[in-house]
């Protein structure tokens, strides 16, 4: 019988934990769990029952084993950057945070790849390849701490990720604790392993499936050379049509990304980045690569956006300059904070075709509900980061800006898009889930997490809205579920 829900589980997993870690690797003091009670998403907030800080793969797989055996759930924690709610504790489960594993174990330039433990920081990783002509694709906006773990959980994206691809094109092999406790190896340095694609499962599973213990990643090439081009444009709708004749002619820059009025006037008042003055929408272009191919493709990219009204261009000319156009865009979402006490960061998908149609609508939905909407995104894959404005002191304000979140969701579903982009369903979006997926989709899902987690420990309540019992027949659920009359899950 599973002790977990009764506390002795926890004690016991606790005393475990001290035997396996050094003394302060082990927090059970509730000021000190508290720390860890949100990640990104803070308006979710849990205490969790215990917080282990594990150095090594094999403390990681002690814990995760005890854990299995006393019947409690866990969940892994790299930085707590994640916006959808995903590594939220579980109140009578232990919080595994992976912030000491943060070495570095190899980097092998002439193979092009690296070896990192799960806590390592994104950008570590390109400051270890770069003496060797090598970067980390992969860049979220959050890369000066987000951690690897958390990336390959989310399946993590940039704004680099139109030319190069997400993190799971990037992530080629792992070590991974399964929910028994095991410390298994999947994929590796050669390509194209037999059988099934194990790897891609768990690469942007949300921890789901187990505790990734490192990670072999690609390196990618420094660019012979890089452009970097601010462009203003009157309107969203200019600066949309402007992205789609830029792919349509064949450009895959590095980088497409946008901000509208609201979003450019955050990002003004935080950074001072400097941005044309009455610019609607202004795009972020970068162009990489081999330096006669980029002043090719500059000359093209120059070319469509004036056809399509950009009324200024600017070339960053040195480094400095070009930092401070990423700095606009990359402090975006933090520098709203300046306009707006509180906010939503939403994130969905639509194909890039979409973009006017979606924002008109998205704009007509802040006109008719009052709620004001900043857009910043990732233009080039239609990656959408809509933020919802809101005040939580003013009646009613937050419900409404929870309807319009839920409404431009809608839309993207609407548009043949996803109700997430990179930032991963978690917490937070798991009641979305049936509007995208019928309810087949869902239990094939289940069925693949009931194989890897059949007593559904690893991190459960996050990704869907009612998990399946392994063994429980395919098909609509009748009645009350287990897990409902447990208080683990809600059904939407
Ligand atoms: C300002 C800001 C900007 C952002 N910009 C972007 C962006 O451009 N693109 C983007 O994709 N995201 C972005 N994010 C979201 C977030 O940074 C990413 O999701 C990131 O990958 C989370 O990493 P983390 O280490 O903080 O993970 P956490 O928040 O700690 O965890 C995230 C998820 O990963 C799981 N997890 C963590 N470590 C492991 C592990 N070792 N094994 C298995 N599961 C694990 C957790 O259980 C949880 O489900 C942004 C966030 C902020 C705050």
């Amino acid at each position: 019988m599973s002790e977990g829900g009764t506390g002795l589980g926890l004690q016991a997993v606790a005393a475990r934990a001290t035997e396996l870690l050094s003394r302060d690797g082990v927090v059970t003091e509730r000021a000190r769990l508290r720390t860890y009670e949100c990640d990104g998403l803070a308006h979710y907030r849990v205490t969790p029952g215990l917080v282990v800080m594990p150095e090594t793969a094999e403390q990681v797989a002690g814990i995760v084993r005890s854990c299995a055996e006393h019947g409690v759930p866990y969940v892994a924690r790299g930085s707590g950057t994640g916006l959808s709610g995903g590594a939220l504790p579980h109140a009578e489960g232990v919080l595994i945070v992976t912030s000491r594993m943060r070495r570095i174990r190899e980097v092998r330039a002439d193979d092009q790849r690296a070896v990192v433990e799960p806590g390592v920081i994104n950008l570590d990783v390109t400051r270890a390849a770069t003496p060797h002509g090598y970067y980390y694709a992969p860049d979220p906006s959050s890369q000066q701490i987000c951690s690897i773990g958390g990336n390959l959980a989310e399946n993590s994206g940039g704004a680099h990720c139109l030319k190069y691809g997400f993190t799971t094109n990037h992530v080629v092999g792992a070590e991974l604790v399964t929910p028994q406790g095991d410390l298994v190896t999947l994929g590796g340095a050669a390509p194209d392993a037999p059988g099934y694609d194990l790897l891609g499962a768990v690469v942007g599973s949300e921890g789901t499936l187990g505790i990734a213990t490192s990670a072999t990643v690609r390196l990618v090439r420094l660019p012979e050379e890089v452009r970097t081009l601010l462009v203003g444009f009157g309107s969203t709708d200019q600066a949309g049509a402007a992205t789609s004749a830029i792919i349509a002619a064949g450009i895959v820059p590095a980088a497409i990304e946008m901000m509208d009025a609201l979003a450019i006037e955050a990002a003004e008042e935080a950074v001072h980045c400097g941005y044309p003055a009455g610019a609607g929408a202004v795009l972020v272009i970068e162009l990489d690569g081999a330096a006669a191919e980029v002043q090719q493709e500059y000359d093209e990219v120059e070319r469509l956006c004036r056809d399509n009204g950009a009324f200024e261009q600017r070339l960053a000319t040195d480094p400095v300059e070009r930092a401070l156009i990423w700095k606009g865009r990359k402090s975006a979402f933090a520098a709203v904070g300046r306009i707006s006490p509180d906010y939503i960061v939403q994130d969905g998908v639509i194909p890039r075709t979409a973009l006017p149609e979606v924002l008109a609508a998205i704009d007509e939905l802040s006109g008719t509900s009052g709620v004001r909407v900043a857009n910043v995104f990732h233009a080039g894959d239609g990656n959408l980061h809509p933020l919802v404005l809101f005040d939580e002191t003013k009646d009613g304000e937050s419900e409404a800006a929870e309807k319009v979140s839920g409404a431009i969701l809608d839309l993207c579903i609407e548009h043949g898009g996803s109700i997430t982009g990179e930032h991963g369903v978690g917490v937070d979006k798991a009641k979305y889930m049936p509007r995208m997926f019928g309810a087949d989709d869902l239990d094939t899902m289940q069925l693949v997490r009931c194989a890897f987690d059949p007593d559904n420990l690893s991190n459960p309540g996050k990704v869907f809205p009612t998990p399946r019992l392994c063994g429980e027949v395919p098909g609509r659920h009748k009645g009350v579920h287990p897990a409902q009359d447990a208080g683990l899950a809600e059904v939407f």
